[in-house]
């Protein structure tokens, strides 16, 4: 059996490590915001090309501190893509703002540029893009809209460790970048985690109070915060990870390649551009008859995922608030299927599983 992910596979070749850095930190016996956390930050805000990296709870928490650092009126509203992971949304709603949804390119899965401005009225206040599956949206319009009309950018990096467009990564574009480290990410911890990129020392300095109820300094709050501190233990598995941050990359991109080149054209494959350095944290193809391709590979023993297989205007907890149609993000929902490209796979299993493909 060829799994879609194996978190155990995945890590052994850092368990050393991880073991070290875990002893070291029950020998010191610190455990929040110390050394480990402080460390791992600058060596990812480094990595990213960013000024400064704040570490927080998770991915979520990170989106909703993006959002509640700006401080906007209650009803304000956020452009957000249609088709993402429901975690993006769940941060508009969790600070009292509107989600307004914009359709992805039927493409490139990410948010189409071309359609922002007709959704933006007086009660925009920012665009939340996300840089789905390991791919960066198409930056440069993003950034322009934005700038014509004063709205403020987060980016949701929850997929896009490491990837870049025009020789920037991912994160450095907007008012903040918001990065996940739920294990499965290209950049997992051994639990949650997530951190916050930014590029101004006064937002870095709040984000860090809003981390910690609300605290610069001890028992002095300043600010209605939260708890959503990085743990040491994370912190330091997260350091021995980021140094094979690219091989892992590497190593994605290269098993991506073998299904680019070797998955007939009846499969419609993740968009190669120029300008643009895909991570792939999800490969992602679409075909018509989804359901009986993925039952087909079941049957060859081979795991695959659906990313997403309902999109959040008809989840349950949304489709009340989220009125209106969305066909190009449905038609993806139907359609997508995303086949294994870990860390933790073979050039061998990927020969494998195209053949099988190919032979559907
Ligand atoms: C994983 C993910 C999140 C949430 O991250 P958590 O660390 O699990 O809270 C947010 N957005 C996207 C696009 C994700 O894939």
């Amino acid at each position: 059996m060829i799994a879609y992910e194996d978190l155990y596979l995945l890590n052994q070749p850092f368990m050393e490590r991880y073991r070290e850095s875990f002893s070291d930190s029950l020998d010191k016996g610190w455990f929040i915001l110390g050394n480990k956390v402080k460390a791992f930050e600058d060596e990812f805000a480094h990595f990213c090309g960013s000024r400064y990296c704040a570490g927080l709870a998770s991915g979520l928490d990170a989106l909703v501190l993006a959002l509640k650092y700006f401080e906007f009126p209650k009803g304000a509203e956020v452009i957000v893509p249609s088709n993402t992971y429901i975690a993006t949304i769940l941060a508009i709603y969790h600070n009292d703002l509107v989600p307004v949804l914009v359709e992805p390119d039927l493409h490139t899965y990410n948010i189409d540029p071309d359609k922002i401005e007709e959704q933006i009225t007086s009660l925009t206040k920012a665009i939340l893009v996300v840089h789905l599956y390991g791919k960066s949206c198409n930056m440069e319009p993003v950034m322009a809209i934005a700038a014509r009309h004063q709205l403020k950018v987060v980016e949701d990096c929850a997929q896009s460790h490491g990837a870049g467009y025009k020789g920037k990564m991912t994160g450095t574009f907007g008012d903040f970048g918001a990065f996940s480290f739920y294990p499965t990410k290209n950049l997992g911890a051994l639990g949650d985690g997530g951190a916050l990129m930014m590029q101004k020392a006064e937002m870095d300095e709040k984000i860090r109070a809003l981390r910690n109820y609300g605290c610069q300094e001890k028992y002095h709050n300043n600010y209605i915060g939260m708890n959503s501190r990085l743990d040491e233990i994370q912190a330091g598995f997260l350091s021995v990870k980021l140094a094979h941050l690219d091989e892992i990359n590497t190593h994605k991109r290269a098993l991506a390649q073998l299904y680019q080149e070797g998955l007939k054209d009846d499969f419609i494959k993740p968009q190669v551009q120029q300008d643009y350095h895909d991570v792939y944290h999800i490969y992602a193809i679409r075909h018509p008859q989804r359901d009986k391709l993925r039952e087909h590979l079941l049957k060859n023993n081979i795991r695959t995922e659906i990313h997403y297989p309902v999109p959040p205007h008809h989840q349950n907890a949304l489709k009340t608030r989220l009125k209106g149609a969305y066909p190009i993000s449905e038609n993806i929902h139907q359609t997508i299927l995303s086949l294994p490209v870990s860390y933790c796979h073979n050039r061998q299993q990927i020969e494998q599983i195209v053949d099988v493909m190919n032979a559907f």
